[in-house]
């Protein structure tokens, strides 16, 4: 998978930004997060070499937006140009993660439709209260490919209600960096058998910097996060999916 970055900078609204990396790496470089600004890679997807071929190759996925949020307010009037990119490489996967979902529909090209077929978007769900304000929104949304993030997964969230068919996968995951708020592995053995019952496919990204098991806390260094999950062994994909 390669990443698109399209614009850089962002704006805190929701408990699960509150320790953003975006935040954590611009301050070590004295850059203020919160001006929004495009990147050089803007129109990374329809650079061509000089052979006249596209540099990024049929069949590879974006993963878009990766230290801003494709659907903030500040980028208005860029996201025009970038939606007639998707639109022109429909021969590449974008896939955005985002915590304005409530922002989508003022956000979509006309041609929309019920979704492009090569546009992945993911609601990003930390806790309860933005399970039950974003998801409702999230599962009636005109989208093709519609996964849930857990992460950074702040307390226990029943996700019951939104699960079903129509959801390609949750993904949980813990939070990073010194002032990581600790993950409780009961949580997310909690989300992996809600998905379970509801046939969807879960995934166990990483643990975060201070796990929870047992009763005990464990703090895990940023190589071992990923290491940590996977070892935990709860990943769950469906044989058959309708
Ligand atoms: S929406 Fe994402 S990128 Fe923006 S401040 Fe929150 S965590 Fe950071």
């Amino acid at each position: 998978m390669a990443s698109w970055n399209l614009w850089h900078g962002c704006h805190k609204i929701s408990a699960g930004c509150a320790h953003c990396y975006v935040y954590r790496i611009d301050e070590r470089h004295g850059r203020d997060s919160s001006v929004v600004a495009k990147t050089g890679d803007f129109n990374l997807p329809i650079r061509k070499n000089r052979t006249g071929e596209y540099k990024i190759k049929p069949g590879e996925t974006l993963y878009t937006c990766f230290t801003s949020d494709f659907l903030l307010e500040d980028a208005d009037e860029w996201r025009e140009e970038a939606w007639s990119m998707i639109k022109t490489r429909s021969d590449v996967a974008f896939f955005f993660i985002t915590k304005r979902i409530d922002r989508l529909s003022l956000c979509l090209p006309p041609d929309w439709g019920d979704g492009y077929d090569n546009v992945h978007i993911c609601c990003t769900v930390e806790n309860q209260d933005r399970a039950d304000y974003r998801l409702p929104i999230f599962i009636n949304a005109p989208i093709k490919k519609k996964s849930i993030i857990c992460e950074p997964l702040l307390e226990k969230i029943d996700l019951s209600p939104y699960l079903g068919p129509w959801i390609d996968g949750v993904t949980v995951g813990g939070e990073s960096g010194e002032d990581a708020r600790a993950c409780d592995y009961d949580w997310v053995l909690e989300l992996r058998r809600q998905c379970v019952i509801f046939n969807v496919p879960f995934h166990f990204k990483q643990t975060g910097a201070k796990f929870l098991k047992e009763g005990k806390l464990y703090r895990v260094k940023r190589q071992f996060q990923f290491q940590q999950a996977r070892r935990a062994g709860i990943e769950f994909y469906p044989k058959s999916r309708p």
